[in-house]
């Protein structure tokens, strides 16, 4: 097998991996939009419906002869590890006649986004990966093994060819409510050869990705809502699904309710059976607030009825939570709708703001921030990052006993070699053998 990392040695986010096989055939692992533009700006608004051609001459678009509309089809597949656009935002930009692999969740959340999200777009043929076994693509077998992160039903991917094994870690943690698949994951992998293996922790300063795991997140949470005495407005990735059960097991615990928006509580729905655990709309102290932007997709899609019945479920309206702010914890995003939302409600109570999302996203401020800046108001900050410490990565790769481990999804790739063995760093665009890669493997050092 060839591994070339077309992006994401040297960056966090926007990844994307070939394989290639000694008979030639090709797939790929994420096609992720970068986060952010290479001079740290936000991209504009609209990047990812531009024209594919444009982006590809930018750089935005990976420089993959084979991949995209309006040439001929050479990958046979691309997979990816999880919902997050910064593993699959690129994704419908590849040929329509490329199947493109992900989980269940991967596949639902992409849906949904798809529904309420202007300008999403998914990409043309998507396969659900099964959730035990391989799936055989060309010359490659590959096979999803569940992973613990900030996406519901993430995979690392484990890639067969050649008699060699390949396992790309996606993005995972040990921290998050199912800890156990990273302990379980050398079990589910087996022996490999070379390990793909994400480095967002490293080299940076510790504390910055909050607290140090979900539980913490909802003792903090559930410690505000007993004690403030207003309406508690927490602000999450609509995708982070571990956040919603915390924040509704604390109202749980708190005696509050829990108040979603009907995009989320479609989301939520989609993932019942992938998720148990996920609150849904017709659960106890669950309740919708609409937004008739959301309403209006829901019809738009065929789902009036499902509207109806969130609404027979426990809708909320806004002189309820007036009334009563202290009886509620509303769950929702940064958005213009939010912010309406507690406009409406400044009148007559002052919220308390929970950003329960990466600190850095605050400092660059959004929607919310601006509010909370205009009223005086200092948000808590309670949140677990999606990524594992570097001590837990440390603890993987010796556990996986991998005869290679190639950094990915880092800005420190060079300090791998300081606590994880046989690192072989790799570039860019850099078409590596995987012989290669582990030609120089002398077993493990005491
Ligand atoms: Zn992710």
């Amino acid at each position: 097998m060839i591994l070339t990392i077309h992006r994401g040695s040297k960056q966090i986010g926007g990844s994307c991996v070939e394989l290639r096989s000694a008979s030639g055939d090709r797939i790929l692992l994420d096609v992720g939009m970068p986060l952010t533009q290479p001079d740290g700006s936000d991209w504009p608004r609209g990047t990812m419906s531009r024209p594919g051609e444009e982006l590809r001459r930018e750089g935005v678009l990976p420089d993959i002869d084979g991949l995209y509309a309006g040439s001929s089809p050479e990958i046979s597949a691309l997979v990816l590890s999880h919902a997050h656009l910064d593993h699959y935002g690129l994704a419908h930009y590849v040929h329509p006649d490329i199947p493109v692999y992900g989980s269940r969740g991967t596949i639902e959340m992409l849906r949904a986004s798809k529904l309420f999200v202007p300008d999403a777009a998914v990409p043309a043929d998507l396969r659900e990966l099964p959730n035990a076994g391989t799936v055989p693509i060309g010359s490659f077998s590959v096979r999803g093994i569940p992973v613990d992160h900030a996406a519901p039903d993430s995979r690392a991917l484990l890639v067969e060819a050649d008699g060699q094994r390949l396992l790309y870690s996606g993005d995972l943690r040990a921290h998050g409510r199912q800890r156990h698949l990273f302990d379980e994951l050398p079990y589910a992998a087996g022996a490999i050869d070379v390990l793909v293996l994400e480095g967002t922790t490293v080299g940076q300063a510790q504390g910055s990705h909050g607290f140090a795991d979900e539980g913490e997140v909802e003792s903090r949470l559930t410690e505000l809502l007993r004690h403030d005495r207003g309406l508690v407005v927490v602000i999450a990735s609509g995708q982070n699904i571990d956040r919603a059960i915390s924040v509704y097991r604390a109202a749980l615990a708190a005696g509050r309710e829990l108040v979603i928006d009907p995009y989320q509580a479609y989301a939520l729905m989609t993932l019942r059976d992938v998720c148990p655990e996920a609150p849904q709309f017709d659960w106890p102290s669950v309740r919708v607030k609409f937004i008739p932007y959301h309403v209006a997709k829901l019809k738009d899609a065929g789902f009036w009825e499902l509207a109806c019945k969130m609404s027979r479920a426990g809708k909320v309206s806004l002189e309820q939570l007036a009334a009563n702010p202290s009886g509620f914890v509303y769950l929702a995003r940064s958005s213009g709708a939010t912010v309406k939302l507690l406009r409406s409600l400044a009148r007559t109570t002052r919220p308390t703001i929970v950003w329960s999302q990466w600190s850095g996203y605050l400092k660059k401020g959004g929607p919310v921030p601006s509010f909370c800046d205009e009223n005086g108001i200092e948000p808590y900050i309670i949140h677990s990052g999606g990524h594992a410490h570097p001590e837990d990565l440390a603890d993987l790769a010796r556990r996986l006993h991998a005869r290679a481990v190639v950094p990915i999804h880092t800005e420190a790739a060079s300090q791998f070699a300081d606590f994880i063995q046989n690192v072989r760093v790799v570039n860019d665009g850099e078409a590596v053998e995987v012989a290669s890669l582990i030609a120089g493997y002398n077993g493990e050092a005491s």
